[in-house]
């Protein structure tokens, strides 16, 4: 191994190895450090990929890429005990070139996508924890890791160790997560013969369907379940503000149990077999808990840096774009052979116009909003369901009627006005 790379990357998830990608491919010399037996040994995701981010790195890699399912389906069921409103959308034009997004397993995923960084130029190196930053006169120079003699150099390290992030935090640039700043998510992967899936989720071959629900799925808390098809299995999680799960004093393990056997959910993976089980948090302070993204020799970027759309369940594209984006900036510090925080700072400014920081600031408000203002959850979804059920229920009272008992359902004239200022508050959040 030389002694001193270009740069060292801690973490081959998304937004590791498509830094590492880029960099190899402009002919840096580029270690990337994973601690699990291989990359996507030890990572989580509720399976959606999207298309466009990773387009822009490997053109067409849907050809050759594990993927499970382009799905052509995403429908939201705003769920309650025995009912759910149900909305979505289905356009067989996500099922064809050039797609919208696909499921994944994260495992195959990212090896294949990590070996892509390989066949580039990049160093990967397995079952090895970085431990510590190296920093000398105030520059980040290297890593520490639990090798015997692990002391590696760079001329720049870029931090892609997940939602963690021990290293930025020992580093200072953000303090310990708070609970209403991380999900925490469960989630498991069950055997399910293929026809069946396709019978149950009316698809054909070679198309997916994801599932959000919420309400019941987190017994009314912040947070969402999921439901999506892989080729031959089903992925199903939850996934809760920690502070809701402290709060109402509620185990993640339990709202999966109970989310599979809720009676709406349950016919979907009857007679599937538990493959595997997975928990992890994710980062969901958005906007405003983005940590300080660069310093001398070195940059945070993914979940690391809190790059997580909640809102639009997006965050693997947002780590592969801040992935690219850290690269760039190196790319010219390199030129320039001057790695201070002044000139990296531009990874800063370009995530910031780019998609990822729109967004993350558009919903700044939106996560501490939901998380403030418990009723939407808990007493909104009840109330729009019961609604439903009664409204479509045909018992010879006449609509004009209907009409007017589902207004006295929703309470007193103060109750309704506060509905009202409700639904105008989460409209403005949401708006950004
Ligand atoms: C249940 C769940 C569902 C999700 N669903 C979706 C979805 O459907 N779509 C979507 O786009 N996003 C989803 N996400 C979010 C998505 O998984 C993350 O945003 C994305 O994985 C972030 O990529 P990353 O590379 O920043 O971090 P990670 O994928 O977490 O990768 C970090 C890597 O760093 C390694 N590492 C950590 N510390 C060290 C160390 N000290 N030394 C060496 N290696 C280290 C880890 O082993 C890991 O491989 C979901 C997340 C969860 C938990």
């Amino acid at each position: 191994m030389p002694e001193k790379f270009d740069c060292i990357i801690v973490g081959a998830g998304p937004a590791g190895v498509s830094c590492a990608y880029a960099l190899a491919k402009a002919g840096l010399d580029v270690l990337i450090i994973e601690r699990g037996e291989y990359p996507g040994a030890k990572n989580v995701m509720g399976g959606v990929l999207y298309r466009k981010m990773l387009d822009d790195i490997i053109p067409g890699f849907y050809k050759e890429a594990p993927l499970e399912r382009p799905v052509v389906e995403q429908r939201f069921m705003l769920l309650d005990r025995e009912s759910a409103v149900t909305f979505s959308y289905k356009g067989l034009e996500w099922g064809r070139e050039p797609y919208n997004c696909f499921t994944v397993l994260r495992a195959k995923f990212d090896q294949w996508f990590a070996q892509k960084a390989v066949e580039a130029g990049a160093l990967l190196i397995n079952e090895t924890v970085v431990q510590e930053c190296i920093v000398q006169d105030g520059r980040v120079v290297g890593v520490r890791t639990d090798r015997p003699d692990g002391d590696v150099y760079a001329d720049v390290v870029v931090l892609a160790d997940g939602v963690n992030s021990l290293l930025a935090k020992s580093l200072g640039f953000h303090k310990e997560w708070k609970p209403d700043e991380v999900a925490l998510a469960t989630m498991e992967v069950l055997k399910l013969d293929k026809t069946t899936i396709e019978e149950r989720f009316n698809l054909e071959p070679n198309q997916g369907c994801t599932i959000e629900i919420f309400g019941d799925a987190t017994q009314g808390i912040l947070g969402t379940g999921f439901v999506y098809t892989n080729k031959d299995s089903i992925n199903i999680g939850v996934g809760a503000l920690l502070s809701g799960l402290i709060k109402h004093k509620l185990k993640p393990y339990e709202l999966l149990e109970r989310l599979k056997q809720h009676p709406l959910i349950r016919p979907l993976i009857a007679g599937s077999e538990p493959q595997e089980y997975l928990a992890h948090l994710i980062p969901e302070g958005g906007y405003r808990s983005m940590p300080k993204l660069v310093g001398h020799g070195v940059l945070v970027v993914g979940d690391a840096a809190q790059l997580v759309n909640s809102i639009h369940r997006e965050g693997s594209n947002l780590a592969m774009t801040s992935g690219v984006l850290a690269a760039e900036a190196i790319i010219t510090a390199k030129e320039l052979n001057d790695f201070s925080e002044n000139i990296l700072d531009s990874y800063r400014i370009n995530l910031l116009n780019s998609f990822v920081g729109q967004d993350l600031k558009k919903y700044k408000a939106a996560t501490h909003h939901f998380e403030r203002f418990p009723q939407y959850f808990e007493q909104y979804i009840p109330m729009l369901n019961r609604a439903a059920g009664r409204f479509l229920t045909v018992d010879g009272t006449p609509k004009k009627e209907k009409q007017k008992q589902l207004v006295r359902q929703m309470g007193t004239v103060g109750e309704r006005f506060k509905i009202a200022r409700d639904i105008l508050r989460a409209w403005k959040v949401m708006k950004g």
